[in-house]
């Protein structure tokens, strides 16, 4: 692009959905490391704007060490004679996008949970500063979205300034999130779609209605609102909400429609409200992931920072590999931390009734949502490490779920596989790819789930039965 001939590196719509190794990196800002980093979006009066300034506060790239990762807060402050608060959040998340599009730029995630990487290719090249990049930032706000008449950009990089502004900006995303809680799906006739992550999921569409918030938690109703009406061409768009086929899973015709359209056929149709048979889609940047645990026959949560395993005994990259790329997986489940706080929360799933485990973080996060009768039932990681352990918490406080156990026997315990149905079956194995190795050739299944009598696991050389 023409207008980008002052940036060393190419800028383009190309370069989105590229993924940048650890390898192959200068430098990484944020990411899984860092506790403390944000992005954050502020519509301020016409004179309190310098329109085009990029400000640093803290290292530049170039006085990084290579391979190194730091902390990063990005400021945006926009004004426009038309520009009000409501669009912050779309601004916000323009981000994303648009640092996306710089050659060797990686940009994953939102808000508070950012993570970016440089490559050494870019680098090499000469992007060796955040001015380069606030400059792209500068002339994608002011191309893309005419609304906003002045833009400033500031990264801090300086650890203490990043820790200084951490708490303003949790309390920005708290205040709008609050805002869009008590209107309900049925209250309103249109809904909003997102196909940003597209670059990423290509059969991704994020549906986002009043009651479930984007999977990245960076898009409320309100938000998409916003974004629809001052860019309608953009990736936000409006969903007519059609007929209401299915209250309970929470289907509606005008959701099928237009995901079928925007999917190209790939995905046909979606129930907002559950994490089987038609889940919502997982793109890649959703916040947490919903993880059916059929021993219990109940729900773990976990989040992108939580560090450890879950009581499955798998970390959550792992869960967040069998979720992701824009599918829907039986029992996996992509979602926003601001949905837990929703009334519709895998409402016909059984809802909270059927969440077992959660890291600790999550739960003080989300606590006053979770039904009084409930909370308590619920373990963390400090209270149970694997799934015997859970089974013995949730029995002895008489979790929801102990009373399904006996009206649907689990698979190890109550019922011989002999004597079971086909559909009853649990699968000894799902993954989204499983190569098997067989005779000198390498079989890959694709979204495998295996369902078998007996499993049995032989080492190659002594042949002992493990
Ligand atoms: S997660 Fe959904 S709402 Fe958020 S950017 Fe991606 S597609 Fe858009």
């Amino acid at each position: 692009m023409s207008m980008f001939k002052d940036i060393p590196v190419d800028v383009g719509v190309i370069y989105e959905g590229e993924r940048i190794r650890r390898n192959d990196m200068q430098v990484e800002l944020g990411g899984p490391t860092v506790k403390e980093k944000f992005e954050l979006a502020k519509v301020r009066s016409m004179d309190a704007i310098e329109d085009g300034k990029v400000t640093i506060i803290g290292p530049d790239i170039k006085d990084m060490k290579e391979g190194s990762v730091y902390p990063l807060g990005i400021l945006v402050e926009a004004a426009g004679s038309t520009l009000d608060q409501q669009l912050e959040g779309v601004i916000e998340r323009r981000i994303h996008g648009y640092l996306n599009y710089i050659e060797g730029f990686m940009h994953l995630n939102q808000r508070y949970d950012i993570w970016i990487r440089l490559g050494k290719k870019s680098f090499q090249k000469g992007l060796n500063s955040f001015e380069y990049v606030g400059k792209v930032l500068y002339k994608l706000f002011k191309s893309e979205l005419p609304i906003i008449e002045k833009v400033q950009i500031t990264f801090v990089t300086d650890p203490a300034k990043v820790l200084e502004m951490y708490p303003i900006a949790m309390q920005d995303y708290e205040t709008r999130d609050a805002k869009a809680r008590g209107l309900k799906d049925e209250e309103v006739d249109k809904f909003y779609g997102c196909v940003l992550c597209q670059s990423f999921a290509p059969s991704h569409v994020c549906v986002i209605t009043p009651q479930r918030y984007s999977n990245c938690g960076a898009i409320s109703w309100f938000d998409g609102r916003a974004s629809a009406q001052v860019d309608p061409k953009g990736p936000v768009f409006a969903i007519e909400r059609g007929e209401l086929v299915n209250a309970e899973k929470g289907e509606f015709s005008g959701i099928n429609e237009t995901v079928k359209k925007r999917t190209l056929g790939e995905v046909n149709q979606v129930w907002l409200y559950t994490a089987f048979d038609h889940p919502h889609t997982s793109c890649g940047c959703f916040e947490a992931v919903a993880f059916y645990i059929p021993e219990v026959d109940g729900f773990g949560v976990v989040n992108r920072s939580f560090k450890g395993v879950t009581v499955n005994g798998l970390p959550f990259s792992t869960l967040a590999d069998s979720t992701a790329g824009g599918r829907q997986i039986d029992g996996f489940h992509g979602m926003s931390i601001e949905y837990m706080r929703s009334k519709k929360f895998l409402a016909a799933d059984d809802g909270w009734n059927r969440i077992v485990w959660l890291p600790k973080e999550v739960k003080e996060r989300v606590k006053d949502f979770i039904p009084a009768d409930v909370v308590n039932k619920i373990a963390t990681e400090e209270d149970v490490q694997n799934i015997d352990a859970l089974k013995a918490f949730l029995k002895e406080k008489n979790h929801p779920v102990v009373a399904r156990w006996t009206e649907t026997p689990t698979v190890e315990e109550a019922v011989p596989a002999e004597t079971m149905e086909e559909g009853a079956m649990m699968p000894v194995a799902t993954a989204a790819t499983l190569p098997i190795m067989a005779g000198g050739f390498k079989i890959v299944l694709k979204d495998a789930k295996i369902y078998a009598k007996k499993v049995i696991i032989r080492t190659m050389k002594g042949e002992k039965k493990s």
